[in-house]
């Protein structure tokens, strides 16, 4: 008869303290969502946004974490000011990025985009804070080196991209001898039915325009030349300790089901669910548990009636046979690819280079480039230097 309520309800979960690199973006906006639905649970210690300082400032009052960091530091005292609070301090740049990062949490959100996250990332896990990684850059050029540092300091590294949160949903309570082939699902973007002519002509807007995942802009375009797939093989490779032959890719228009694993013993797993990444955000924040997200929009399979796949075209999304060159080449390789693409992406927005020079900027990199086997920090920083500036020498080559 003694404390009846405790026994019905068991322990009552601890709040989880979360930090987020990138929160004025897509994830962080996306996970903020979430935590806002939980304040029991999820408690926010740390923001780090970026040039949207009035998004920043209104998450700031509504979050109120010990910590936030701006980019621009002219920027530090408006912020200052308007938050009016004491109790909030305030810091910018990159050093500001690292500061949130290594703010004790249970759980840092990469979500910065491209290699600018890479020394945040690496400084959390320093610090012993697992990290949940949408910014797959990171793993992309530097994939080694972090599961090395996250070993050293114990700190656990979880995916934080629809695929991978699927994969690991599967996987989970398998021995990883059992998995004959992990299969990660791509849309195919924008263009998965356009001819190499139509693609020659696309613009920005075409590209941006994503026909399931609402994104921010570097991601969608990725996802348009299928790079985004490409590098998400390169994160699966690490995540899930799979050697590149395990890994497949499939095309699948309707984005339901967000990965697939292939057994040993011809059983599939996958999971299935909506195209809303507060999903496997919401897995993420809540591992264990499942936190309810009752007013989301039900999968209805009935209405859609038929799920689709096709198998993926190299000859017109090259991004898929430079991702096997640049896994088999290893060392600064996959660091060059992504800094070609980081610097060819933005050319392509503001309409320096048709859409297929994208990836004929990555290729065109990674021939001149010299690959070092070497992947310490500084060799990372630096492959990342010299392709950016490959690529911008190429770009320029291109328009005379
Ligand atoms: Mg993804």
């Amino acid at each position: 008869m003694t404390e009846p309520d405790a026994a019905a309800s068991g322990p009552q979960p601890s709040t989880r303290k979360i930090s987020i690199l990138g929160c004025t973006g897509s994830i962080g906006t996306q996970t903020l969502d979430v935590v806002a639905r939980f304040p029991e649970r999820l408690e926010v210690v740390a923001l780090a946004g970026g040039r949207n300082v009035d998004l920043l400032i209104r998450q700031a009052r509504e979050f109120r974490p010990s910590l936030v960091s701006v980019a621009a530091p002219e920027e530090v005292e408006r912020v200052r000011r308007e938050l009016a609070d004491p109790a909030i301090r305030v810091v910018s740049g990159l050093e500001g990025l690292g500061e949130v990062a290594s703010v004790p949490a249970d759980l840092l959100i990469g979500a910065l985009v491209g290699s600018l996250g890479l020394e945040p990332v690496v400084s959390a896990l320093q610090a012993g804070n697992d990290v949940a990684l949408a910014n797959k850059e990171v793993l992309v050029t530097a994939g080694p080196l972090v599961l090395d540092q996250a070993s050293r300091s114990g700190a656990k590294l979880r995916p934080l991209d629809s695929e991978h949160v699927a994969i690991a949903q599967c996987l989970a309570g398998h021995p990883l001898e059992a998995v004959r082939r992990i299969w990660l699902t791509a849309s195919g973007g924008p263009f998965r039915q356009a001819s190499p002519a139509e693609m020659a002509q696309a613009t920005p807007e075409q590209a941006l325009a994503h026909p399931n995942w609402d994104m921010g802009p570097k991601i969608t375009i990725d996802s348009a030349t299928l790079m985004n797939k490409a590098f998400e093989v390169i994160e699966a490779r690490w995540l899930f300790d799979l050697s590149p032959e395990r890994i497949g890719v499939i095309v699948h228009p309707e984005s339901i089901i967000h990965s697939l694993v292939e057994f040993s013993d011809g059983s599939w797993l996958s999971q299935l669910g909506t195209p809303d990444m507060r999903i496997p955000i919401a897995y993420t924040l809540g591992l264990p548990e499942r936190l309810p997200l009752p007013d989301l929009p039900p999968l209805d399979l009935v209405a859609l009636g038929a799920l689709h796949f096709e198998a993926p075209d190299p000859k017109r999304f090259p991004a898929l046979r430079l991702v096997e060159e640049v896994l088999h080449l290893g060392g600064t390789a996959p660091a060059l690819l992504n800094a070609a693409n980081e610097v060819a992406v933005q050319a392509f927005l503001q309409g320096e280079l048709p859409f297929p020079g994208i990836a004929q900027a990555a290729e065109a990199v990674l021939e001149r480039e010299p690959i070092l086997p070497g992947l310490e920090l500084d060799e990372v920083r630096d492959a990342d230097l010299r392709g950016r500036r490959a690529a911008h020498d190429w770009i320029r080559e291109c328009n005379p």
